[in-house]
């Protein structure tokens, strides 16, 4: 989107609010197809006809919206914009108590349930995202900041296989750990951050479920809305009451989850500082724990990639999502023979990143989530600009509202500045060289983290000769930042315990006998 154009109004015409045959003239006809709003920057983000936010939302336990006990409530915002999107229920410790009890009471007849009878329910989940998958799209993007373009083609379908793949589950338990029977954990916990909002609460839920465990989610403090339109669906697949309790509110709502004596599991996805604090609070008690954390991933180019698709896939692994990705490929290791030809060709191909508005199908950058995030990453950057390197991004224009921040690179930055060792959760990446494999693998270690990393070459020995040397949960050999719920994501090191997605993911929410 180009600056100027947010405040101006745009007409809708029948066609394009029925989502069919848009010409592609004006303005107004870049934005998803098929999705009928009426376009109309500032007002369309509160008003679309798809997506109806309520100005006040409540607190989802024992399969009601309830007040919050002590009647507060928070607002969250559209970053794109800054306006107010809806006020938000604000749980103390009573209110996670009620969701707690709801739980458990709720864990006495779910955990004795069938596993085909759970897995129908988390099908029928499923099914109505996949329905109501526009609504969730735009609430989303809405919320967040994120292009539409991912929340339509990444978070929502993804949200929906993660459903999908843990009904298939839920009647083969048995099989989870062969010749072993295997019992659910009880009530379980789960805080999550604002980077995915849905698929983050996918990625918790449905596994939990499958495994017969009740759950007591808290979702960030700036993307709770898709949490909630979460809890309506549960609510229209006539989940039993209790069995999903969504508790909104600050990190101290989180805190006190974690502190709260009936909780048997803790499920954290978030920072490696927040999940340090929670690994101090529940030591000595009984309750199990996993963490995603935090990332630094390394991205390995060796000189006989193919060189294009390389470019393509570096973009991905950092750009995608603003950079807010756990597993970003935030550190670049070029082979040194080909690295000036690559920053060449990344400046050039850099300099088409779409940038602006989120609601429009043809963004490659939406908003940074928070004004807190956009001053973080502005200060990384300003600090990264003080330890040398050469500075670059392109020459695009931001919208003049809204929390954005340029894609942009540190070329020949060394493993010991700030920038390389940080996570900066956005969109900046570190680029250095090395000669040999041996190098490359040195380098792509050097790292406090170990989520994943990537690494591209048309030799298949010597990716798997790499690929087995490097200290990372996930790896990625000539793509980045593919997901797939039969496959487990985690870290090792700062970046976590615990593994989420596939066979593996399940012993997080089993008891082995
Ligand atoms: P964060 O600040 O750690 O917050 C994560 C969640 O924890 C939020 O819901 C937050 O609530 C809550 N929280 C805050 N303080 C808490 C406390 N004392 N006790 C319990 N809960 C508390 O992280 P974030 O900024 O939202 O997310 C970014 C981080 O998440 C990055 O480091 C990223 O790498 C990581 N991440 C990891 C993965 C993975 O799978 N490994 C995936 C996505 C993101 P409020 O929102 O209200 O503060
Ligand atoms: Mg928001």
């Amino acid at each position: 989107m180009q600056a100027g154009t947010q405040n101006k109004k745009l007409k809708t015409s029948s066609k394009n609010v029925a989502g069919r045959g848009v010409e592609s003239t004006s303005y107004q006809n870049r934005f998803v197809k098929g999705i009928p709003f009426k376009f109309d920057y500032e007002a369309s983000v509160e008003s679309t006809e798809v997506v109806k936010i309520k100005s006040q939302n409540e607190l989802f336990i024992g399969g009601k919206f309830v007040k919050p006990q002590s009647g507060k409530y928070f607002k969250t915002l559209n970053p794109a914009t800054e306006n107010v999107l809806a006020e938000v229920a604000e749980a103390n410790s009573t209110d996670v108590d009620l969701a707690v009890l709801a739980a458990r009471k709720a864990f006495a007849t779910w955990s004795k349930l069938s596993g085909h009878e759970r897995g129908r329910y988390l099908f029928k989940i499923a099914r109505i995202i996949q329905e109501r998958a526009r609504e969730v799209a735009i609430l989303e993007s809405l919320d967040n900041g994120k292009p539409i373009k991912e929340t339509r083609d990444v978070d929502t379908p993804l949200a929906a296989a993660h459903f999908f793949y843990h009904a298939g589950w839920a009647d083969k338990l048995e099989y989870v750990v062969p010749g072993r029977s295997v019992a659910p954990l009880g009530v379980v916990g789960q805080i999550i951050p604002w980077n995915f909002p849905l698929l983050m609460a996918a990625w918790k839920i449905a596994p939990a479920l499958a495994c017969g465990n009740t759950v007591v989610l808290k979702p960030a403090e700036t993307t709770p809305l898709t949490a909630l339109l979460l809890a309506e669906i549960i609510q229209q697949a006539e989940l039993p009451e209790g069995v999903v309790n969504i508790v909104t509110g600050a990190g101290e709502t989180g805190a006190n989850l974690v502190d709260h004596p009936d909780v048997n599991k803790i499920a954290f996805t978030g920072s490696t500082d927040i999940g340090r604090r929670i690994q101090k609070a529940i030591a000595g008690t009984q309750k199990r724990l996993t963490l995603e954390l935090g990332g630094k991933s390394a991205h390995i180019i060796f000189e006989d990639a193919a060189i294009d698709q390389a470019i393509e896939g570096v973009i991905n692994g950092i750009y995608f999502n603003q950079g807010h990705v756990c597993c970003a490929g935030s550190r670049l290791l070029l082979e040194e023979s080909i690295s000036e030809l690559f920053v060449k060709k990344l400046k050039k191909r850099m300099q088409k990143i779409r940038i602006g508005n989120p609601l429009d199908k043809n963004t490659d950058i939406g908003a940074i989530n928070s004004a807190g995030e956009l001053q973080k990453i502005q200060n990384l950057v300003g600090v990264g600009k003080t330890e040398g390197g050469e500075f670059f991004e392109p020459n695009l224009t931001l919208p003049s509202k809204g929390y954005f921040h340029k894609p942009c690179f540190f070329n020949g930055v060394s493993s010991a500045a700030t920038l390389s060792r940080v996570e900066v959760f956005g969109p900046v990446l570190t680029i250095a060289t090395f000669r040999t494999p041996e190098e490359a693998v040195l380098k792509a270690n050097d790292t406090p983290y170990g989520l994943a990393a990537g690494l591209w070459s048309e030799k298949g020995s010597k990716i798997h000769k790499v690929a087995s040397r490097l200290r990372a949960g996930v790896i990625w050999a000539n793509t980045y930042n593919k997901f797939d719920p039969t496959s487990p994501f985690g870290g090792y090191y700062e970046s976590g315990f615990g593994r989420e997605g596939g066979r593996h993911g399940l012993l997080g929410y089993l008891e082995v006998k």
